[in-house]
């Protein structure tokens, strides 16, 4: 069985395909649909994760970890419990061992494959990122597919919909994500895609959580940032999260704070909040009529308009894309869970195992999240720039070829730096490989050398280089990102994950 996951900032989920052919959440071992992304360490080798950990979050808040997901790909983010370091795959392999083991419970099977979904914009090395973790806890994770397209899918097969434009509007607890799709129940195809990777409901909590401290700290005299009150900041972050929730059904709530025997009730309407998040909502916006343009499309020619992420749940995001669009937001699935069950689905396809979805012959197809290119050099200026061979939102797999110059004669090598990055100017790009590769001997300056780049379904960038007055030179580069574990690494850190249990 490959199960599908959503490995998710905030919360997390899984589901299978049931006896019946349809996909379905699997719960937790505590009952929940969604399991909190929050790991809670007690001492080195036990660790509790979700519901209980978040609570135990307020008491224990410098053994707790959470955001996770947010530092996937980033080599210099450590967690110290103990003496141990612990990197953002092997917190993440947690969260997967935990899901992984309650439904190998629920559903009395062994689980050894899974798909994984990832925010659309992720590059390749927070992907890579995403599938070790599965390998430090022997999971195979066969694909990787982008939240947006697994929620499509998911809303395309459980509603068999007509030919029809959708705006997937995805904001979660930190992240969000504008994609579009074309479906008619059977085809899935990406148009453009593009999100904001630090943008999601913790802002909005900080919105709230700011206001709160600079009441009290006018009226008491005491600022909660200060470093002896961690742990009741903590507990207002808890009540501010809870005050936003209720926000979203009430016109008012009040949020309590205590500190040093002082208690305050401070009340926050809808109103309010909704200004102190209102330019977090423009930025959104901003984006979304970006993707449209991609698209080539207009805000009267989207369809539906669905609704995912726990954050969507805020009146203002729905009210602001019914005024954008003129179409109110769809309802029709549950924004926390549709992404699990469309890896689920995508689990099934790959299997092959499943005749209803087999028989609805599935077609996937998903765009590139960056444009991938290399630094050359500006023949009229001179200058270092950033020439993009793979453009951003290329149907995948994708395949491009561009033809640069050797720059002097006998020139014996041409550095390869291959970038990640929508603009020319070399400030603004990432760097995500660099290699030298070896020239025959004797070339005459301005022989052409092309450079090939795929992007595979993955994500997973492929570059050749070849000189195509010399046949037979060909030379592949293989992009062994820094920021990832080596081999011998993941090794190391698969041994001290399987000595962490799950409580
Ligand atoms: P996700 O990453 O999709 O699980 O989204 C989690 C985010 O959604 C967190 O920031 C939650 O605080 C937020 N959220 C969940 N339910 C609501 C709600 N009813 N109103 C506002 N935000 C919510």
């Amino acid at each position: 069985m490959i199960v599908g996951i959503d490995l998710g900032t905030t919360n997390s989920a899984i589901a299978y395909i049931n006896a019946y052919g349809k996909p379905e959440i699997i719960h937790n071992r505590e009952g929940g649909r969604t399991t909190p992304s929050v790991i809670l360490f007690e001492g080195n080798e036990t660790v509790i994760i979700g519901e209980e950990a978040k609570n135990n979050s307020v008491l224990d808040p410098f053994n707790t970890i959470d955001f996770i997901k947010s530092e996937m790909g980033n080599p210099q983010y450590k967690f110290i419990s103990g003496d141990i370091a612990f990197s953002p795959e092997e917190l993440s392999s947690l969260i997967l061992k935990k899901l992984i083991e309650d439904a190998e419970e629920v559903l009395n099977t062994k689980i050894e494959k899974a798909v994984v979904t990832v925010p659309a914009y992720f590059n390749d090395a927070q992907r890579k990122a995403t599938q070790d973790s599965g390998k430090l806890i022997g999971i195979d994770i066969v694909k990787i597919i982008n939240e947006p397209t697994a929620a499509a899918l998911a809303y395309g097969l459980l509603h068999n919909s007509d030919p029809q434009n959708i705006l997937v509007y995805d904001l979660g607890g930190g992240t969000f994500d504008a994609t579009i799709v074309k479906v008619n129940g059977k085809e899935v195809i990406v148009q453009a895609t593009d999100g904001i990777r630090d943008l999601g409901g913790r802002d909005f909590d900080d919105k709230i959580i700011e206001y709160a401290i600079k009441v009290f700290n006018e009226k008491h005299g005491i600022d909660l940032m200060d470093i002896d009150y961690v742990k009741e900041l903590q507990e207002l972050r808890r009540r501010g999260e809870n005050l936003k929730k209720a926000l979203s059904t009430r016109v008012e709530s009040q949020l309590y704070i205590s500190c040093k025997g002082i208690r305050e009730a401070i009340t926050i309407t809808r109103d309010q909040f909704n200004e102190m998040i209102k330019p977090l909502y423009n930025r959104t916006e901003i984006i979304v009529q970006d993707v449209l343009h991609q698209a080539n499309l207009s805000p009267k020619d989207i369809d539906k308009i669905l609704l995912v992420g726990g954050s969507t749940r805020i009146p203002l995001i729905s009210e602001g894309l019914k005024e954008a669009f003129g179409i109110t937001p769809s309802k029709e699935v549950n924004p926390d869970e549709v992404v699990a069950l469309g890896a689920a689905i995508q689990g099934s396809i790959l299997e092959d195992g499943i005749k209803e979805i087999k028989d609805s012959k599935l077609i996937i197809k998903d765009v590139s999240s960056h444009s991938i290119g290399v630094i050359s050099i500006d023949s009229k200026s001179g200058d270092k720039i950033n020439s993009i061979i793979l453009n951003r939102n290329s149907p995948l797999p994708a395949k491009s070829r561009r033809s640069f110059y050797t720059i002097e004669d006998n020139q014996e090598a041409i550095k390869l730096q291959i970038t990640e990055g929508e603009l020319e100017e070399i400030d603004y790009i990432t760097i995500i490989g660099e290699f030298e590769i070896k020239l025959p001997a004797k070339l005459k300056r301005d022989t052409q050398v092309d450079i090939e780049m795929i992007l595979d379904e993955n994500q997973i960038i492929h570059v050749f280089t070849s000189i195509p007055q010399i046949s037979g030179f060909f030379e592949e580069v293989h992009i062994e990102r820094e920021s990832n574990l080596k081999s011998e690494e993941l090794e190391k850190k698969k041994d001290i994950v399987s000595k962490i249990e799950i409580d």
